[in-house]
């Protein structure tokens, strides 16, 4: 899986939970993982998609007369596999109903639309982080999109979920001042079971960016667990991880709450509907805050973590 360009579906501006300061995100599609709980699942496919926002629809129809296919039988009934992925109906809606996930951009681009904000990022020690979906997939474009960042003086972060081949990484991390690095399941069968496959390697690239940070070949490696009630909250998953994380030397970790997005946009992409979660309250959160500390592990809330000064400057971590 993965391509050298891979599509684009969303850039956020004015973020402040995923890395120190302020931070523009670039979101990355495609994704090896299929976490049943995903927030992001427009983030799978790494083709593009066509998404339908019902509560956008006004029922005008243009949709179905402009459909060159006849695959739109009526407004959000799209016979996928008549659809030959034109984006005519995408164009002729009026009001947004009909979306398009997914756009071919280049880092050029990209650097572009983001530049008005670099001010802000920089005044605030904050910069981009490339998330999605799995921008490790695609380690020569983010190479590229980070390069050109860094020369303008941003700090780069890369959101993964680990899955993910080393080897073709390195060129990438060292063009980054941070990897959040996304921690789930901790049993095998279980995380196989919950995220759609095994997670040795997953637990070996953690092991490993932090074995080069270590060794001043590789940027600031900061966990990340999304706390899913009845998912990755048992104590047993808590006590495990924090076991691994003390063994490579990271004594802290993001404990991040789930919501409720992927709920809506399962809807919108027509996939069927994910198992019902809630989400954490504040005892919960502070229950796995406590479970880690007592494993000797530092826990923190999005936004708050005390990072690395080298994640907050733009410069590269092993060849700048
Ligand atoms: S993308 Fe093109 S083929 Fe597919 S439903 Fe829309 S107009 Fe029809
Ligand atoms: S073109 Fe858009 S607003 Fe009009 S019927 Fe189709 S989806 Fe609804």
């Amino acid at each position: 899986m993965g391509s050298p360009e891979p599509l684009i579906f969303s850039l956020q501006h004015f973020c402040v939970h995923d890395g120190p300061g302020i931070r523009s995100l670039v979101f990355f599609k495609g994704c090896p993982l299929r976490c049943v709980w995903c927030q992001n699942v427009e983030s799978w496919k790494a083709e593009a998609e066509i998404g339908f926002k019902a509560h956008l629809c006004i029922a005008c129809g243009r949709c179905v007369e402009r459909c060159p296919e006849r695959a739109i039988a009526s407004p959000g009934r799209r016979d996928a596999n008549r659809c030959r992925l034109c984006f005519t109906c995408v164009e002729a809606c009026p009001s947004g109903a009909m979306t398009r996930v997914g756009v071919r951009r280049t880092p050029e681009e990209i650097v572009a639309e983001l530049r008005p904000e670099f001010p802000l990022l920089r005044d605030s020690g904050g910069g981009v982080t490339f998330t999605g979906g799995e921008p490790a997939l695609f380690p020569e474009f983010a190479t590229d999109v980070a390069r050109l960042l860094r020369s303008e003086g941003i700090p780069v972060a890369l959101e993964t979920g680990g899955l993910f081949n080393p080897e073709r990484l390195n060129p990438l991390t060292a063009e980054l001042q941070l990897i959040l690095f996304d921690i789930k399941v901790f049993d095998g069968e279980q995380h196989r079971l919950l995220c759609g496959s095994e997670n040795m390697v997953i637990k070996e690239n953690l092991r490993s960016l932090v074995q080069a940070t270590r060794l001043g070949q590789g940027p600031p490696v900061w966990p990340r667990l999304p706390l899913v009630p009845g998912m990755t909250d048992g104590p047993a998953n808590i006590r495990s991880w924090a076991g691994l994380l003390r063994d490579v030397g990271t004594p802290f970790v993001t404990v991040v709450p789930y919501h409720h997005m992927g709920t809506v946009k399962r809807a919108w992409l027509g996939l069927p509907a994910g198992p019902d979660l809630r989400v954490p309250g504040d005892g919960e959160m502070a229950a796995a805050a406590g479970l880690f500390a007592s494993e000797g592990i530092r826990a923190y809330h999005p936004g708050e973590e005390d990072f690395p000064a080298e994640a907050t400057t733009g410069r590269a971590s092993a060849s700048g």
